[in-house]
């Protein structure tokens, strides 16, 4: 079945059940349907981090509606509003290629290590 954007999602919730975000945190912003309706508005909000990228919401949809979660995060990302935690990460995938290994900031302000 082709994938619908969210402009189409009429709100039913039946993606919400199955959302490990939604189940951990029980909020509806954070739900499938709760995500949708700020993407309806245009809405970049630092929320589409909060999302595991699992695709259950899709699974689960009846009319097939992917978020595009990953548009709406490089539209923040381009527009500098993702959160500290994202920034630090593509620093250190440019710096390291891997998400994994602090940077040399990193380690002198965690450690007291200075590059030799
Ligand atoms: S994304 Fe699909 S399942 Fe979820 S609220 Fe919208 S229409 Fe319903
Ligand atoms: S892709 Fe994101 S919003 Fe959809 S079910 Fe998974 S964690 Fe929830």
């Amino acid at each position: 079945m082709k994938k619908l954007n969210a402009k189409k999602c009429v709100e039913c919730g039946l993606c919400k059940n199955d959302c490990p975000v939604y189940r951990a945190l029980l909020r509806e912003t954070v739900s499938p349907r709760g995500k949708a309706k700020l993407i309806k508005k245009e809405m970049a909000e630092n929320i589409m981090f909060l999302c595991t990228l699992c695709g259950a919401c899709t699974q689960n949809c009846p009319y097939n509606i992917d978020l595009e979660i990953e548009k709406m995060r490089e539209k923040i990302a381009e527009e500098g509003n993702d959160p500290e935690a994202n920034k630090r990460l593509i620093k250190r995938i440019r710096k390291n290629g891997n998400p994994y290994v602090p940077t040399e900031e990193e380690k002198i302000g965690r450690f007291g290590v200075k590059k030799l």
